[in-house]
This record gives structure tokens, sequence and C-alpha cells, in this order.
């Protein structure tokens, strides 16, 4: 990222025209090793297309795209020019902000410096002295308080408070006035009473500008002690300007303030809030592929120029700028797909104006565009070279295709194909009465169809969903912006699809699972409305119970899934450690993933025969293939009984060796269950899951009673919990963590917790306090490094002086290969190891587990992962620990006999597989495991050693 810092400004130069300018430019770029001589030629070059002045005496010279090969690193000098340059033949430079930019970042440095040129500061440039001065003067912000129309609403829906300061975030990031981590700094606890049912909230992170967003409810919702009919949310920063605040406050103290304000015009107008202007506007997409940078933003302001009276334009629904003013253009950051609205001063030239400036933006402002608009969805070409496409070859019916299994079971029925579909449609539309009609109509069709699907839903959770989806059609501000989106001349379908979209991302961008949730229902609802909009005729679900086809299983889709009818999931990318099989297995559904893109373009009408146990799939299966398949399934549903009824028996193999088999736990509430159905221990408490179980981080004393109903539940047994791995792909919404490049390879697991002491204690306390004299075992995720385990260790040492623990052991995930490495050191330390092979097959194969498509091939069956696992095991059995395996794998039929080969100790598996796991080593010989796992060491594939294993199996 660029920044302005004051070792990066030259005080006092000279020259005596712009040429000279540019020479000494490029001089300070290439003595400070940012860029090579040659780049003069691009600054000159980008001159001569149109001046880089940009007012206030600054100017900002940057090379052409091609001068780029000259760029040797991304940085940014401030020269300052006393005498002044002449620049553009009317305007003095007197600070020159050279960039050399490998991409588009100078755009960043545009918008920082658009902020100063709001204000008078040119004369002050002029005559600075030191580099201070000029940065002080650069970065200056005017006290502010945004208070406007865009950030009102009126009418709103809300359950609880939770929604109502959701919703109060969302109006405040549109208008990206806040960043990700403000919605988490609202406190309901915090919120101040102005009057009945008036109350008022003020958080001070991620605030980028001081803005008052009003959230008037339809109907009121109990809060504390009464009730809240609506909030003013406050994002306040040091910036916020004092007197205005009091002046809105002294307003919002009359009576009655809000009372009458019934819509969000009347509620800016009760306030004093800029309002949006009710002029003639018209909308456009823009096109230009680095978005709104200096050069076309320079052509849009002189086509506005042109035409008498006010033009301003909004990006995206934010607020209006003149669309005269360079620096307000650019301070828009619009990006490529973006839609500015343009609004003009009602008869005025500018107003007649408007189709012509519509069109100088659709034809790219001086610069060469592709239409962005019913191709947007359209994946992008790889410059018509064919060798660059993905092979897909098509399936061949009755012939063995290779999946992963993910869920044990044997289905067969009829494909039924769940997809995105691409809808077409024209961007803009004459007749807007007639768009209005067409939307009116398909939303009052979907909401026919989802009143049918709330009559005829089974699960009260089914219910909901649908209901909620309803609601969302019914929402008056989301219509409302729409329509605005239509009285633009947009069709229906593009602005309904475009606000849906926004509003969608806009969830998804505040970095809260649950809001991402949200994001998949709003997307879900729209692509209804959109495919009536559009006519895209759904699939037709069938009546039969059929085997449903998808990219991935995507949670929400599957909640919403009538298990009756779905006899098997079979989807296109996800491996067996993904959510997609972990969701699949957790609903008890046969499952093969990672099918590859084939199985998304299955003719109508396809059967499918999938096998959960080995991945196996056929198209159009001949029938003497499904019948003896489903004379497989019958026997293996005899096991599963025979399996069940005896799950509360140990596991010992014919020649008398014990193995424990254990339950990985998500919820404590889940211990008892999995007791019944034969856990003689918990091999993996995911504490991160019971985090998440609660909307705000649970302090010690709630985490001691969650454990405590693990403990409660499992009687003398066991309890192997791991301490907090958040971070990678299991975020915690109120712990925000910086954003990073590679999650899994960053802040996550132990290296989270260790720089947050007073965390890990603290869980580390309340399971001490929890276990109460029972069979307690902890264990650190994501362990790299021996220091990582000491610095562990510590802390818990520390807990444990305060609360002793007679029966307890701590041990260490195995899941980076580096600890499996040095597991000779660490066993001389720990009482046991765990090994994650979920991450551990991530991090040996460097396939990230989640994966769209390389997922697949992320076996842990991998002879790689099969030496880790060894050497791990042979260190601590010379030491005298135990070893088990608590990863998806432990639970993986051609795994088990190799793992016990290996010598593990223990399988921790999810509650369902328990007894299939227990029956299966019931079945097993130590010694012919033995000589399994030890040819499987010495396969070369993982297709190898499962092969290998179904042999002798
Ligand atoms: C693993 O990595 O194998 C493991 C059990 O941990 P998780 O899946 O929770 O990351
Ligand atoms: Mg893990």
């Amino acid at each position: 990222m660029l920044t302005l810092s004051t070792e990066h400004i030259r005080m006092r130069q000279q020259a005596a025209n712009k040429e000279e300018a540019l020479q000494i430019l490029a001089d300070i770029l290439v003595a400070d090793g940012l860029a090579i001589p040659a780049y003069l030629n691009g600054l000159k070059a980008r001159e001569a297309q149109t001046s880089t002045y940009l007012g206030q005496g600054i100017a900002i010279p940057h090379g052409t795209p091609e001068s780029r090969t000259s760029i040797l690193n991304t940085g940014v000098r401030l020269v300052h020019f006393p005498d002044g340059v002449l620049w553009d033949g009317e305007n003095q430079a007197y600070l020159a902000v050279v960039i050399a930019a490998k991409s588009d970042e100078h755009l960043q440095i545009l918008q920082l410096l658009t902020r100063a040129l709001s204000e008078n500061i040119e004369q002050a440039l002029r005559t600075a002295e030191t580099p201070e001065q000029i940065l002080s003067l650069l970065n200056a912000e005017p006290d502010s308080l945004l208070l406007h129309e865009n950030l009102m609403s009126a009418g709103a829906d809300a359950a609880d408070i939770d929604d109502v300061l959701y919703q109060a975030a969302v109006l405040l990031k549109k208008q990206k006035v806040v960043a990700p981590g403000f919605l988490s700094a609202l406190k309901p606890q915090d919120a101040v009473q102005l009057q009945d049912g008036l109350w008022c909230l003020t958080a001070e992170d991620a605030v980028l500008q001081p803005a008052v967003a009003i959230v008037k409810l339809k109907e009121p919702i109990p809060f504390r002690d009464g009730s809240l009919s609506a909030l003013v949310c406050v994002a306040s920063n040091d910036k916020l300007d004092l007197q205005r605040l009091s002046r809105l406050m002294d307003m919002l103290f009359q009576p009655e303030a809000l009372q009458n304000s019934e819509s969000r015009r009347e509620l800016a107008l009760a306030v004093g809030a800029e309002t949006v202007p009710d002029w003639q506007s018209a909308g456009v997409v823009l096109a230009n592929a680095h978005g709104l940078h200096a050069r076309p933003a320079t052509a849009l302001a002189n086509v506005c120029k042109e035409f008498d009276g006010e033009v301003k334009v909004s990006l995206d629904g934010g607020s209006y700028v003149s669309a005269k003013s360079l620096t307000k253009l650019l301070s828009l950051g619009a990006e490529r797909g973006q839609t500015l609205t343009f609004i003009a001063e009602p008869g005025s030239e500018a107003e007649a104006g408007l189709p012509q400036i519509i069109q100088a933006v659709r034809s790219g402002l001086g610069e060469e565009v592709e239409a962005v608009g019913e191709a947007a969805h359209a994946a992008p070409e790889a410059g018509g070279n064919d060798a660059f496409a993905v092979e897909v070859a098509a399936l061949q019916d009755d012939v063995r295709n290779q999946g992963v299994a993910a869920s044990p079971g044997l289905a067969a029925g009829k494909a039924y194909l769940m997809k995105e579909v691409d809808f077409h449609y024209p961007h803009t539309a004459e007749d807007s009465e007639a768009e209005r009609g067409k939307l009116q109509q398909a939303v009052a069709d979907v909401k026919a169809e989802l009143a049918q699907m709330v009559a005829q839903a089974k699960s009260k959770d089914i219910r909901q969903i649908f209901t909620a989806h309803a609601a969302l059609l019914d929402d008056p501000d989301l219509l409302q912006q729409v329509d605005a989106g239509i009285r633009r001349q947009l069709s229906a379908a593009a602005a309904w699809h475009s606000h849906i979209e926004a509003l969608a991302k806009e969830q998804e961008a505040l970095n809260n699972p649950l809001l991402a949730g949200r994001a998949a229902d709003l997307r879900d609802v729209g692509n209804k409305v959109m495919a009536l909009l559009c006519g895209v005729k759904a699939a037709e679900e069938p009546q039969e119970p059929y085997i449903l086809v998808m990219e991935d299983v995507v949670p929400s889709v599957v909640a919403r899934l009538d298990q009756q009818k779905v006899a098997g999931i079979l989807t296109a990318a996800g491996g067996a450690s993904s959510h997609s099989a972990i969701v699949a297995r957790a609903l008890g559904i046969a499952a093969v993933v990672g099918a590859g893109e084939a199985v998304l373009s299955l003719p109508e009408g396809s059967t499918l025969l999938i096998n959960g146990e080995d991945g196996a799939f056929y198209l159009n299966p001949a029938q003497s293939r499904i019948d003896e398949a489903m004379q497989q399934r019958a026997l293996m549903q005899e096991q599963r009984k025979l399996a069940e009824a005896h799950c509360m028996e140990a596991a010992v193999t014919t020649d008398g060796h014990r193995v424990e088999v254990a339950a990985n736990l998500g919820k404590v509430a889940d211990a008892a269950g999995a007791v019944q159905r034969g856990a003689e221990a918990v091999g993996l408490l995911r504490t991160e899951l019971v985090f998440m179980s609660h909307a705000s981080a649970p302090d010690e004393a709630q985490q001691e009673k969650d454990y405590r109903v693990v403990f409660d539940a499992m009687g003398s047994r066991p309890v192997v919990v791991r301490t907090l791995d958040v971070g990678g792909d299991k975020p915690l919404p109120y712990l925000p963590l910086p954003k990073e490049d590679n999650p899994f390879l960053g802040e996550r697991g132990l290296r989270m917790t260790l720089r947050r002491p007073q965390l890990l204690r603290q869980q580390l306390s309340a399971l001490l306090k929890a276990a109460d004299g029972r069979p307690l075992r902890i264990m650190f995720p994501m362990v790299g490094r021996l220091e990582e385990w000491h610095a562990a260790k510590a802390i818990l040492d520390d807990a444990l002086a305060e609360t002793p623990c007679p029966d307890l052991q701590v041990g260490i995930m195995v899941e980076v290969p580096s600890v499996a490495l040095i597991a000779g050191h660490l066993a001389k330390e720990v009482d046991f190891f765990s090994i994650g092979t979920n991450d551990l097959t991530q991090y040996v194969l460097a396939i990230d587990r989640g994966h769209p498509i390389l997922s697949a091939e992320a076996d842990g069956l991998h002879p790689s992962i099969l030496q880790l696992i060894s050497q791990t095991v042979a260190a601590a059995h010379r030491h005298g620990k135990w070893v088990g395996v608590c990863g998806e794998l432990a639970a993986d039929s051609k795994a088990v006999p190799i793992l016990l080969g290996l010598g593990v100790d223990e399988l921790s598996v999810s509650a369902g597989s328990i007894p299939l796991v227990k029956a299966q080593i019931r079945r097993l010989n130590t010694r012919e495991c033995k000589e399994l796992a030890a040819e499987a060491l010495t396969c070369a594939t993982a297709a190898e050693v499962r092969s290998l294993s179904s042999r002798n199996g």
C-alpha cells in the first residue's frame, strides 16, 4: 500500500518548465531505486495524453501503463517547487506527487489527496518550509459529521436489537464511513435513552468519517426494561464536529422528535439532514478497466462542464458530489462494474444534457472499454486461446467414475441439478412503467410460491427460513431502491439484480458468518425473482427420492432440503475434509464430493448411482448394477444395525488389542448422545465451535458452565479438549483478526491465542475448574515449533498454580508437518499427540482443505502423510506416550486398518461413525494391519494405498 511520509518529500526544488521538472522527478525515482531512467519517457507520454494537474497547486505525474516495465519498486515521492512550475498551460504546480506504481495503487493516493483538495491549501503549500508542514496540509481533514438522507431508514423490520444494530451498520457501511469491525463495536448495553423508545448508541472503532445513521422501526421491539422504536447510531472519531452533533441531539430531545416521520425523507427533514435532490436522474455502469482514474475523470468533468447548471453524481447509491469537480470525481473511487447515477438541476442545460453525459461514460471517456451489463456474469475469456480452457470430459453411461467418498451409503435416483443460472437481460429499458409492472408481478408470484412452501414445510426451521424470505420481499427500503433504479431507466432485472448483489456483498463484507448466511438468503430469494423476470425455468424437483447434484454443498441450501427426498448428494467440488463432506456426514446422507465439473452438465432425466464408501459414481447405470448396489446397501444397513447394537462394547481386534474409540464434538450438548453411540471418551472438543454458539465472547464463568456439560455427560471417561482454534477458515465474529493474504498460514490456532495470553489463560482456568477432579486432557492446536509448546505450557502452569487438576494430561495436535518431524523432541515433554489429519494433509500436500476444485486431491492416505504419522507414533511410543487421530481420516474405512497398523492408540470420529468404526476394528487383526501399513508406506500415491487397503479389506 502506498503511503505518504516525510522521508519521501524533497523540499525546495527548482525547474524552469514542466520538462525540467519531469527530469528532476525521474532522477529522484531512479536515485531511490524505484525506477530505471527510461521511466521518464512514460512520465512524458502520460503528460502528452492529458495534464496530471489535479488542483490546489498539486500535480500527480505518473507513467503510462506501458511504462510499468521501467518500475523497479512501487513508491511515491513528493517534490516541492516553491516557485511553481506551469503544468497545464494555466495552473502552477507547487507540489508534484510522482508515482511509480506497478498496478493501480495510485488510485489510493488520489483518494487520499482529494480529501485535502476540498480545502483551500494552495497558498500554504507554496510557502511550506518543512516536509511535516506539507504532510499535515495533505492530511488535513475538516471536522465533520455526515448527516444524510441515505443514512436514514424508516419502517424497518427488526426482531431484536441485533437486527437494528446490523441495519444501522449497513447504512453507514454503504456510505463508506465505517469499515468492517464497526458492527462488533456497537454494544447494546452502552445505549442511552433520549426519550421514550428513542435510543442513541455511539461507537468509535473502524470509523472512517463521523456520521449518524437513524433506524426507525415499523414496530417497537422490547429493549432493556422498555422498548426501542428508533435508534440513532453515531459513528464517531476525533474529527467529530461536536457542535453539529449537539445541535442534532437538541432536536432529538424535543418531545415526539421523530414520531411523525414515516419515510426516510421525512426523517431526514426532521433532523436537518442533507437530502437527495428530486432531480431527473440517469444511471450508467462504469466499464473502464481501471475505474474512474485521473484521465477518464478529467474527461467526465470536462463533458459535464460543457453544460450550464449543476450536475451531481453518486456511486452505487452513495452521496452525491459535483460531477464537474475532478477531485470530487476521484474521491468516489469508482471501479469497473459500479453504477454512476447522475442528477441535474431542473430546467438547466445540464438536465437536457444527461443523455450525452451517460453516452460519454458508456463510450469509455476516451478509453477503450468492453461493456459491462448482460455479459457481466460471464466468465472472463482467456484471451481467446482455447489452450487455457479447463478440460471437462463428458461422462459416459454405466462407466465407473471416481469422486471422493464423503459420507457413507449407497444411493440411486434421478439427478436433480441445482446450479447457479446465468441470467441474461437488457441493462436498460425505455418504458419504466412496464418494468415496474413486471417487477411487481414477479415479486407477487414469488411471495405466493413462498407462502405455499411455508404451508408445506415439515420442519419449523425450514418454515422460518421461507418466512424470512417472504419478509425480505416486503422490505419497503429494498423495493424503493430498486424502483429508483427503474426510474433511472434500468430494466427491472438490472435494477433488481444490482441492488440485491450490492446488499449481499455489504453483508458479506461485515465479516460475520451469520450475516454471510443472510447474504445467501438474499441471493436465494433474489434469484427466484430474477428467474421470473428473465423467463428462466428452474428444474423441477423430482417427486421420488433423488440425487442432488451441485457445485458444492452450501449449508444454507442443505438446511432447507426435504431430507426425505434427498437420497444422496453428488458435488463437483469439495474434498473429504471440506465443509461439504462434513455437512453431508452430519446429515447422514450418502455423498460423493469432488466429482468434477462434468456432473454439472448432465442431460435432463439422467439417473445416478453413488457410493459414499469408495467415492465411485455411475451415470445411467445398468439396472443390474443398481440392483446389485441395492442388495449391497441392504447388507450395509444390516451391518450398521448390528454395529449399533454392539456399540457400547469395546473395540478389540481378533488378537486382543484394544483401540479406544472417541467422539469429536462441536456442541457441548452432543456429549450425551455420543456416549449413547458408544463413545469411550471425547477425543476432540472443538472449543471454537462452543465459542461460536455465543453471540458475544463467553466469559470464564460461561465457559466453565459449557465445559461442565461435557464432563457431566462423560462421567469418568476422559475428555480431550482443544484450546481455541480460531483463524483460517474459522472466524469468530466478535474477535476481529487482521485480514491476511494467507490466513491458513497466518494467525490461527495457538499462534493467535499466544498473542492474546489472557484469552488462553481464561479458557484454561475455565477448563481446570469444570473438570473438577474428572479426567481432563488439554491439547494445543497448530503447534509448529517447540517454543510455542513451551509458551503455551507456561501459561497452563500458571493457571494450574491457582487451580490444580489431579487427573490431567497435556498434549498437542500434530497438524503442522514441522512438529511431526521433530516429534522425538516433543515426545519427551508432552503426555500425548493427537494427529489432525485434515490440516496435516492440507499443509503437507499444499492444498487448501476447502479449495473448491483441488481439495478433492487432498487425500489423507497419501504416503507422505502416512510417513509423518508413522514417525510421530514411533517417537511417542519410544517415550511411553499415546497417539490419537482426530481428523476425518480416522473414520475412513480404508484408513482404519492402516492407522492401527501404524500403531495409533485412539481414533476419534464423529459420533455417528463410532459404531461402524468399532465394528470394523473388531474384524481386524493387528499383525495383518502392520503388514498392510508397512506396504502402504512404500506406495507412491494415495490411489495405490487405497487399492492396497481394498484388496486386504
Ligand atoms: C484436523 O485438522 O484434522 C482437525 C481435527 O482439526 P480441524 O478439522 O478442527 O481443523
Ligand atoms: Mg485442524
